[in-house]
């Protein structure tokens, strides 16, 4: 692939426009070092620069990259819808919001719609096939479409899917086919239906990335919650409370029991043991990571066991959040209201990943479940602890950005092994990346909305092993 010639157009442009190194240095924020060097080749200017060069000098992205082969984020996507925030917290059983509650809502939907079907057949595709089994698609659908018998068929061959979690439902009567509909199970619990348009509370949204979210905010001088209950109304702080308490009674449920895990794994319990143990020095900081990991091992656990627990932004992800809201909440004696609060906003970045990439782990990878539900709670606590915008965007970037590329993996298909352990890792790293925004947020290079758009492209390069099929990673060299 041929790499981009910033050299002779960044050259090119300085001449068209009249410009010293220093001048273009100077409208950049750069120095002139930094442009004399793009122009000798010696290094490339940052793509957040590239953009800005487009935007000042009317240029459009081909200006620097024509002839190559370079990731520009769709369009299309991008501003495509921005639904309310309900869509990232949907209160079910695990264990995968998206292989689990979506299928059983496309299940609801056709039921529904064909009503007096005899008997009817599910077609699992792609990542829904690879791994249905391991998290319990088949039994979720069946269960849903009783009392009428239902038939799971798992087509491993199908290419060309409209998304890498799709299903078709077909409803018979007297034998003879009488309604068919093809599903895709996006994420979070989410899912759309092919060939039907969005509804209009899927658009509720009026700016699409956080660079427009965060000069409205400042122009109206208020904070990302308000912003979230000036666009989806007063209405939903009761909805979001609601999450909160569902969010508390998992912790509590998950930290009571021991055992094991149900599936062929394995595995121990592991939340009750790590809450109750300590070391007689046990040091601050050590009994913070405890008490956090702690909270996300009980959710992690519950939502294996197929119990009640809230997406955020999905199941496999929905320990992280509510560990460092739980923990800062009994450390520093916060309200429910300010837990709310911080969760409107938490769910406002979900919601902008979700719009602008994915939060699906088979469309991305891992980075996109547990990298999102990591910007939530690193954004959520940041506003919890009375942050800035700028240190909110930066706290989130960072728990993105340090997830990129994290592969999807789970052995034998269950949402056990790695995706427990690594709620907790990520809930720790949620409280690290608020405490260097906390102090860097002045150096900081990368914009959330960068970020996001990387790891959409990431994941979209990511080899199909790594995308919930359980066919490379961990999941194919545990034995
Ligand atoms: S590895 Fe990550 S994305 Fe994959 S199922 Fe587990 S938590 Fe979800």
């Amino acid at each position: 692939m041929k790499s981009p010639d910033f050299a002779e157009r960044i050259a090119h442009l300085r001449k068209e426009y009249n410009l010293t190194q220093s001048e273009l240095g100077k409208q950049l924020g750069v120095t002139n070092r930094a442009v004399s060097k793009w122009e000798n080749g010696i290094s490339n200017p940052q793509i957040e620069l590239i953009y800005k060069m487009c935007k000042m000098y009317g240029k459009d992205l081909d200006y620097f990259f024509e002839g190559t082969e370079v990731f520009v984020p769709d369009e299309e996507k991008k501003k495509k819808s921005m639904p309310t925030i309900r869509e990232i917290y949907k209160i079910g059983r695990g264990p995968s919001s998206s292989h689990t509650m979506g299928p059983e809502k496309a299940s609801l939907i056709f039921k529904e719609r064909y009503p007096d079907c005899d008997r009817y057949k599910a077609v699992l595709y792609g990542s829904l096939a690879r791994t249905g089994k391991g998290h319990m698609t088949d039994f979720s659908i069946i269960e849903t479409m009783r009392p009428k018998k239902c038939e799971v068929e798992f087509d491993y061959t199908a290419s060309d899917l409209p998304h890498p979690n799709t299903l078709d439902i077909i409803g018979y009567k007297n034998g003879m086919e009488v309604g068919r509909l093809k599903f895709l199970s996006v994420g979070g619990g989410q899912i759309k239906i092919e060939g039907e348009a969005l509804k209009e509370n899927e658009n509720l949204y009026p700016h699409h990335s956080f660079e427009e979210i965060k000069k409205y905010c400042e122009e109206n001088e208020i904070l990302l919650w308000q912003y979230v209950e000036r666009i989806e109304g007063k209405e939903i702080y009761d909805f979001v409370l609601s999450v909160w308490k569902q969010m508390q009674k998992t912790i509590k449920s998950g930290i009571s029991k021991t055992g094991v895990i149900p599936g062929r794994l394995g595995v121990q319990k592991k939340a009750n043991h790590l809450y109750n143990q300590h070391h007689i020095d046990e040091t601050n900081e050590t009994r913070e990571n405890r008490m956090v990991a702690s909270f996300a091992f009980a959710v992690g656990e519950e939502n294996a066991c197929g119990e009640t627990i809230v997406t955020a932004p999905t199941c496999g992800a929905s320990g992280v959040l509510p560990a460092v809201m739980y923990y800062y909440k009994k450390k520093r004696d916060f309200s429910d209201e300010d837990i709310v609060h911080a969760l409107e906003t938490a769910a406002l970045i979900g919601n902008l990943v979700k719009t602008n990439a994915s939060i699906s782990g088979a469309e991305c990878g891992c980075q996109a479940e547990i990298g999102t539900a990591c910007a939530m709670a690193s954004a959520a606590l940041a506003e919890l602890l009375g942050m800035s915008l700028s240190q909110i965007e930066y706290a989130a970037e960072i728990a993105i950005e340090h997830h990129l590329g994290l592969t999807c993996d789970p052995i034998y298909g269950l949402v056990q092994i790695p995706c427990i352990e690594r709620n907790a890792v990520a809930a720790m790293r949620a409280i690290n990346a608020v405490n260097l925004a906390n102090f860097l947020t002045d150096t900081r290079k990368i914009s959330f909305d960068l970020v996001v758009d990387t790891m959409y492209e990431t994941g979209k390069d990511l080899s199909k092993h790594y995308k919930e099929t359980a066919e490379g990673g961990l999941s194919k060299l545990y034995k």
